[in-house]
């Protein structure tokens, strides 16, 4: 084991889909954090404990949202039941809405402004924009050490501004969303095909993998693909539209997961 691994950056998913988000981040020395808390209580600790038999829910150092979609938040009320004291982070669109509409105590939330880093238990936090449906969604940059972590899923547009964050990544998860020929053929309304194609809607597989291709740096040593469509998605076609990009790009070395 390498001298330096107490100061590695991981993440797990207890949930990575349309029904449900919720991401672990760590810092190699016992801290953690959490991205979304999209999965209902029982799974989430059933998941949580399954993964990480020490860790208890009120040691989290803080739970991060990216956005109001019920897939991300609704979790919230009912951990927050359990565990008062676990602070949540988020714009103030955002804790507008989780306010009004999950039941979240305005009280339980510490409101940042997108772009101003912040501390959360040993890790530095800085939320980006990304563009989605939803009243001023965000990915998160998460700094622990000399490593960061990059996280963004719900990307309707694979903008340069989202690579440029990718770019500073050791650890990433990114959306692969939909194969772009599954989603159009798929039995779904036309209005909803558009709407998760559309500027605001999801990122298909060829985006993240172009997103990928444009802004890798050499740092980047781990790529988990996430928030993949039950059924305009496999995971063995997001896996291989982006094992063939970096195969392109002689980046096998990036170490390749797929959340489910
Ligand atoms: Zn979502
Ligand atoms: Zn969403």
């Amino acid at each position: 084991m390498p001298s330096n691994a107490v100061e590695m950056i991981a993440v797990e998913a207890l949930a990575s889909s349309s029904k449900g988000n919720s991401y672990v981040v760590t810092g190699g020395g016992g801290e953690a954090l959490l991205v979304d808390c999209g999965l209902l209580y029982r799974d989430f600790l059933r998941r949580l404990t399954s993964i990480y038999p020490e860790m208890s829910p009120d040691s989290l150092a803080g739970i991060l949202i990216t956005h109001s979609h019920i897939d991300h938040v609704q979790g919230l009320e009912v951990f927050l039941k359990h565990y008062p004291t676990v602070p949540v982070f988020a714009n103030a669109m955002t804790a507008e809405v989780i306010v009004a509409k999950y039941g979240v105590a305005e009280e339980a939330i510490v409101c940042f402004e997108n772009g101003q880093p912040f501390e959360v238990g040993g890790f530095e936090v800085q939320a980006f924009s990304i563009p989605h449906d939803t009243a001023d969604p965000v990915g998160y940059l998460v700094r622990h050490g000399s490593e960061t972590y990059f996280h963004a899923t719900d990307v309707g547009t694979p903008l340069d501004s989202i690579g440029l964050k990718l770019s500073e990544a050791n650890v990433a998860t990114l959306e692969s969303n939909h194969d772009a020929v599954m989603l159009k053929t798929s039995n779904r309304p036309p209005s909803l095909i558009q709407r998760i194609a559309g500027p605001s809607g999801h990122l298909s597989n060829d985006q993240a993998a172009s997103l990928v291709e444009r802004f890798a740096a050499p740092c980047l040593r781990q790529l988990n693909l996430a928030h993949l469509s039950h059924d305009c998605n496999t995971p063995a076609i997001a896996e291989s539209t982006m094992r063939a990009m970096l195969a392109e790009m002689h980046r096998t070395d990036i170490s390749l997961r797929i959340f489910k």
